[in-house]
């Protein structure tokens, strides 16, 4: 899913403050999630799991939802996190691709690793 990038302003030599808001629908491709310790080694849970998954792939239990990896382990979902807004590099990209609203990407590719980019003014891609 894309999301978008409005920057209203970049540093400059005078005053060093950035300004921008992330927008976009945030949904499940930029949730991140942690595996959780909780549910992670309970033998009893992939029976229930078998049982009680949604359809959606989602399951309830100690108040949090929760998801399978791919890799197999149960993960905790940090709802309304957004790993394009927390992402650490996100401000050295709001610099890169400048004043104006751009579309920027969010991938999750395995091991906590999450990488973002940007389409610049002329379309151009921008990574951080
Ligand atoms: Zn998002
Ligand atoms: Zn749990």
């Amino acid at each position: 899913m894309t999301h978008t990038l409005t920057v209203k302003k970049v540093p400059s030599e005078a005053d060093d403050n950035v300004e921008y808001t992330v927008g976009g629908e945030h949904d499940r491709s930029c949730e991140t999630y942690f595996i959780c310790d909780q549910c992670q080694d309970d033998e009893s849970i992939t029976a229930e799991i078998m049982d009680d998954w949604a359809a959606d792939g989602e399951w309830m239990r100690h108040g949090r939802t929760h998801i399978e990896s791919e890799g197999g382990d149960i993960m905790v979902l940090h709802k309304n996190y957004c790993a394009l807004r927390e992402h650490p590099d996100l401000s050295l990209l709001v610099e890169q691709l400048g004043v104006g609203t751009h579309d920027v990407e969010v991938d999750y590719w395995g091991d906590g690793r999450w990488e973002i980019m940007g389409y610049g003014s002329k379309g151009e891609v921008v990574y951080p």
